[in-house]
């Protein structure tokens, strides 16, 4: 009859091997580093094995014969083997820096480049530190594993061997006696790594919520809602908190791996003491010499020593395979938005843009999100809700339509879908027409270019922030761009011109200037489309009409799309089309639409859509 299988065990197995599969598929471009550290790793075990043979030899042949010169000669053997040990030690060391070190740097590599193509959407569910802390301290957790066990578990294996062979060689008997007390070994081992893994899980998660508290917190916005909140106290608590979990996690699997370490250790001196106690009868019986047994109580430490590293190298190992585990699961995350296969290249674009029949529903998280990073995670936990339904709306070439529509009606939403930010749930948007989805993502981005409401400077140098668009834009061009743009002057005004460093931590500019310089960033980059998030914010006429300058040539030529907050941008838009209820209801030019007295009219009546400038 068949027995019952116990499948979660096979599956645990099965996952563990793939993940050692996966391991080494990292390790294969160092495998002549590996190879001479193997190497190395065997000529030290049997270097090794030349002082307890030597002792032999001394007391056994030399001092019986009074053979002094041979007692020199041994004595020099045993200084040269102790050289080439000290040389081989250096190499091994460089061997595993240089595997463990690079293998750090290609995980993360290769984690930073999966991360920045994951889709808009992962990051807007994902908090900023749960994805740093994978790149942290994850990774630096698989790579101890490599480092530390991998090595260890070659050059005990290869040291047990080696010693075992000897010791087999010189007497047998005594050597499986030794061995007896391997099941206690081997044993308690799997149970102690289970838990050890528990805990390592627990760690990780627990340092990842650390880090989310920490990005979230110590940024300019954060801190000031901190303070604004006058929870500096609450705040501090909860990362206490999370801080003494973290160590008290740390006390736990620091004593469990030392209680483990240390019974092994009572294990081996138990097994050692039978070697004396019973090879010592030996000798007296004269099965042995005494030199037999010197040579045995030297090398028995050699096998537990080995026996116990293997042992603690399986349980981090197991521990270890958790930080393997959380790091490929980020570089399995699905990449919903990349290049098809025949993708091609949006050449030359004239930026004819339309939306055919577009329905578009925000994607759950559980398609976006990676499960152990973020709590709603779970299918269902999302509303079902289409936020544009059926929407047609032609941006022709060269034209200006401005957006407008109540908040939350998905202005926002159907912008991202010409980007590809998003696609679209059914229908398409094209391009030329091409549909989005057709072509290359490069291409694509290069013919886009958005004005965000708020827009976002790197904590770089303005230049550099400019040359983001273009990174081989010429000084003249870039001051031009400047100089169109309307933020030259200001820029100039600064203590160290387009060297002052902006961004989160360095020069704060107003958001009117923020706007020019990401419209002059835009005209750097020069897009055939451009989307155009007006600021909502109010701003002094001085403000207000360098801006709408700067918008004026920004927009001149291309295909823009506006989402206006401004009563003057829809006056000087070619079309204003309005959004509700996921469909464009209304299209045409402000008068045609004042006309018709429908929802425009009637919510620019209300003073709700725009800002009467
Ligand atoms: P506003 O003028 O206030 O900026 P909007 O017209 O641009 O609003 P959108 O930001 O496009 O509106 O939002 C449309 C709807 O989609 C809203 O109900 C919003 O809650 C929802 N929504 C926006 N972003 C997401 C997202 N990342 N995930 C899920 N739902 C979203």
């Amino acid at each position: 009859m068949m027995m019952p299988r116990d499948t979660s065990t096979i599956d645990g197995a099965q996952v563990q091997r793939d993940t050692v599969r996966r391991v080494w598929g990292f390790a294969r471009p160092y495998r002549l580093t590996i190879s001479v550290f193997l190497v190395s790793i065997l000529l030290a075990a049997l270097l090794a094995l030349v002082p307890p043979l030597v002792v032999r030899e001394i007391l056994d042949d030399a001092i019986p014969s009074a053979d002094r010169s041979a007692i020199w000669w041994l004595a020099g053997a045993a200084v040269a083997a102790a050289l080439a040990d000290a040389g081989l030690q250096i190499v091994q060391r460089w061997c595993s820096a240089r595997v463990g070190e690079g293998l750090i740097a290609d995980l993360r590599t290769s984690l930073f480049a999966k991360v920045q193509r994951l889709p808009l959407a992962f990051f807007t569910r994902t908090p900023t530190g749960a994805i740093t802390s994978r790149l942290n301290n994850d990774v630096v957790g698989a790579q101890t594993a490599v480092t530390s066990t991998l090595g260890s578990v070659v050059s005990n294996v290869i040291v047990l061997v080696t010693t075992l062979a000897a010791m087999l060689v010189l007497e047998w008997r005594l050597t499986l006696l030794a061995l007896a007390v391997l099941p206690m070994f081997v044993i308690p081992a799997r149970r102690v790594g289970r838990r050890l893994q528990d805990i390592s899980r627990e760690q990780m998660q627990y340092n990842a919520a650390m880090n989310t508290q920490m990005t979230e917190r110590f940024n300019v916005a954060g801190a000031a809602l901190v303070k604004m909140f006058g929870s500096l106290g609450r705040e501090q608590r909860v990362f206490a908190a999370r801080a003494d979990s973290v160590r008290d996690a740390g006390v736990r699997a620091a004593m469990l791996g030392r209680v483990f370490f240390v019974a092994l250790g009572l294990v081996a001196a138990v097994g050692t003491a039978a070697i004396y106690g019973i090879g010592a009868q030996l000798v007296v019986s004269g099965d042995i010499s005494t030199g037999t047994l010197v040579a045995l109580a030297a090398l028995v430490t050699r096998v537990y020593q080995p026996l116990t590293g293997l042992t603690n190298a399986r349980v981090d190992l197991m521990t270890s395979m958790v930080s393997f585990e959380r790091v490929f699961e980020v570089l399995d995350a699905p990449e919903p938005i990349r290049d098809r296969p025949g993708a091609v290249d949006l050449v030359a674009p004239r930026g004819d843009v339309s939306f055919v029949d577009v329905t578009f529903r925000y994607p759950p998280a559980s398609d976006v999100a990676i499960a152990t990073m973020e709590q709603q995670a779970v299918p269902g936990a999302d509303p079902d809700r289409d936020v544009l339904t059926g929407l047609d709306l032609d941006l022709p070439a060269g034209t200006t339509v401005a957006l407008v529509g109540s908040s939350g009606a998905g202005k926002s939403t159907l912008a991202s879908l010409i980007s590809r930010l998003y696609d679209v749930t059914t229908g398409s948007v094209s391009i030329d027409g091409h549909d989005v989805r057709d072509l290359t993502l490069d291409s694509l981005r290069a013919a886009v270019g958005v004005v965000a409401q708020d827009p976002h400077l790197f904590h770089e140098s303005i230049g550099d922030n400019l040359r983001y668009a273009r990174p081989d834009a010429t000084d003249a061009e870039v001051i031009a761009a400047c100089t169109a743009a309307r933020i030259h002057d200001v820029i100039a005004g600064l203590p160290d011109g387009y060297d002052t460093v902006v961004g989160e931590r360095g020069y704060r500019l107003s958001g009117g200037e923020k706007q020019r310089l990401a419209i002059a960033r835009l005209l750097l980059k020069d897009p055939a489309i451009v989307i155009l998030d007006e600021a909502t914010s109010h701003l002094d006429n001085d403000n207000e009409s360098q801006i709408q300058a700067s918008i004026d040539i920004a927009l001149r030529g291309r295909t823009a799309l506006v989402i206006a907050h401004r009563l003057s941008t829809v006056r000087s838009a070619d079309r204003i089309a309005v959004l509700e209820a996921g469909q464009i209801v209304e299209s045409g030019t402000h008068d045609e639409l004042v006309a018709l007295d429908g929802r425009y009219a009637a919510q620019l009546r209300a003073g709700e859509l725009l800002t009467p400038t």
